[in-house]
């Protein structure tokens, strides 16, 4: 070991995978600067990665970057084949804050290691800083939502205080009162309750998760600094806003990007965090098709759709008659997919493909894509952001409402779709996104964010230049 110890940081994303890749990208951007990194997955998730993984390419990581795991206090009989939320969020502040106080310890005590310098939380675990003050470690949280979707949150508190949120009766979801326009809250204009995060749709004053994220963002309020997987050129009215009520915000996204920037970065390939089995073969399956033809779609890793909305999205799809590559997980649909057999294999023969989980970033990159229908999570807005592709929204929960605000209305890359999905629709805008006037407008923004992305994270532009001050504050030596 060297005669100065490496700085050592624990990184510990929430066990889902649109939280675990960004945190991952980042774990791999700080080792590149001289970090010892210490990755944190739950016993339940780090099976499910090995299971998805090919092989050769377990325990084959760089010097320097270890995983351990912690548990998440889930009973076996609810290690579900789909993420339950409110368990999740009701378990981790007491058993997983106890697993990971043991792993510290353990980590600390462990001569093969450097001494542990700092932690890297996700910022809905907020409830880790506890202990890293204990060990008398330096936290720094990363909230791994976009800047917009954050500003939401950040409004839970007023919302309550205002009345808007618990909602008196459930027919404040059908009446038209999520249509109430909010003009107060800063940096943002015409936006509705129903672009807020959803979790504030609740009658129930107890809800876990309108909780859970309300004490979240309260707690991160008392930390002097946050990451965010964003770009100022993207957000800037939005950051400036949160840059009132956080002393440092590091804006350092998007890190697809960033990590594009590390010297030998094919060394850190291998870590991979897929938790679904890839199939790589779409890929070739893109090669045979021609520039900018093939409608990706793809939903992320937690929705669940219904039968009826599965079959809307199919004929839709199919009618559109263009070519397209449909990522369906194994879990995604409730109550069966037999509808995509038979009449609909057919039709579809020939230019459809279907599979549980694909290489979405390459996917995305792929000469062939022209166009993503997308469930707005945020590592999916921006990767699409990222290689210039334009989006079909269908936000389904959280902030994806928001994003898809963002994406449609400020930034120009976007269509929505209803929330109550009709074939119709769905086959009018494919048509209009892959061929349409208003769809060449969005693919020339998307082209010119692309651009601004790239700018951003070349040497000396905004977000490479946050990553150095983060990682100068990660390395000093004082809290
Ligand atoms: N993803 C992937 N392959 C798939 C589906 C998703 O690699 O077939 C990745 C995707 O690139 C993104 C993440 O999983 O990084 C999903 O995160 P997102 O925020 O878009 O949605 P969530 O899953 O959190 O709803």
């Amino acid at each position: 070991m060297d005669s100065v110890p490496k700085p050592h940081a624990v990184c510990i994303p929430l066990p889902a995978q649109g939280h675990i890749n960004p945190m991952l990208k980042l774990a791999k951007l700080l080792h590149s600067k001289g970090f010892h990194i210490t990755f944190v997955h739950t016993q339940f998730n780090y099976n499910r990665l090995i299971n998805s993984m090919c092989p050769d390419s377990v325990n084959q990581g760089p010097p320097n970057f270890r995983f351990e795991v912690v548990s998440d206090g889930l009973e076996p009989a609810n290690q579900r084949g789909i993420m339950d939320l409110p368990a999740l969020c009701e378990a981790m502040p007491v058993h997983l804050l106890e697993s990971f106080r043991e792993l510290l310890v353990r980590v600390r005590d462990s001569p093969d290691v450097p001494p542990v310098t700092c932690v890297v939380s996700d910022g809905v675990m907020s409830f880790t800083m506890e202990v890293a003050e204990e060990f008398g470690l330096k936290e720094v949280l990363f909230f791994t939502p976009s800047g917009c979707g954050m500003l939401g949150y950040l409004q839970f508190e007023e919302l309550l205080i205002r009345g808007y949120f618990p909602l008196k009766d459930e027919s404040c979801l059908s009446n038209g009162y999520l249509d109430t326009q909010i003009d107060w809250i800063p940096g943002v204009r015409g936006i509705r309750l129903k672009d807020l995060p959803t979790f504030l749709r609740t009658t129930n004053p107890q809800d876990t998760m309108f909780n859970y994220n309300l004490e979240s963002i309260n707690n991160a309020l008392k930390s002097k600094s946050i990451i965010l997987n964003t770009f100022d050129d993207l957000e800037q009215q939005v950051l400036d806003v949160m840059r009132t009520k956080f002393e440092k915000i590091y804006t350092i996204g998007p890190l697809s990007m960033l990590c594009q920037q590390i010297p030998n970065a094919e060394q850190l390939d291998s870590i991979q965090s897929n938790l679904w089995k890839e199939d790589s073969e779409c890929l070739d399956w893109l090669d045979d098709r021609e520039i900018g033809s093939v409608v990706y779609v793809n939903f992320g890793s937690l929705i669940i759709v219904t039968k009826e909305q599965l079959c809307e999205f199919a004929w839709g799809l199919a009618n559109s008659k263009y070519s397209f590559l449909w990522v369906i997980r194994t879990d995604l649909v409730d109550g069966g997919t037999e509808i995509l057999s038979g009449e609909f294999t057919e039709e579809i023969r020939g230019r459809g493909l279907l599979l549980g989980w694909c290489p979405q970033e390459k996917v995305l990159s792929h000469r062939s894509v022209g166009g993503f229908l997308t469930h707005c999570g945020w590592n999916s807005a921006l990767e699409s952001l990222c290689e210039g592709v334009p989006v079909i929204c269908w936000p389904f929960f959280a902030e994806q409402q928001m994003n898809c605000l963002y994406l449609c209305d400020k930034w120009g890359v976007g269509m929505e779709i209803d929330a109550d999905v009709r074939r119709e629709k769905v086959e009018g805008l494919v048509r209009e996104l892959m061929d349409g006037g208003k769809g060449k407008e969005l693919r020339r923004n998307a082209m010119e964010w692309k651009e601004r992305a790239e700018e951003a994270t070349m040497a000396g532009g905004s977000s490479y230049m946050n990553f150095d001050v983060l990682v100068k504050h990660l390395k000093q030596e004082s809290l």
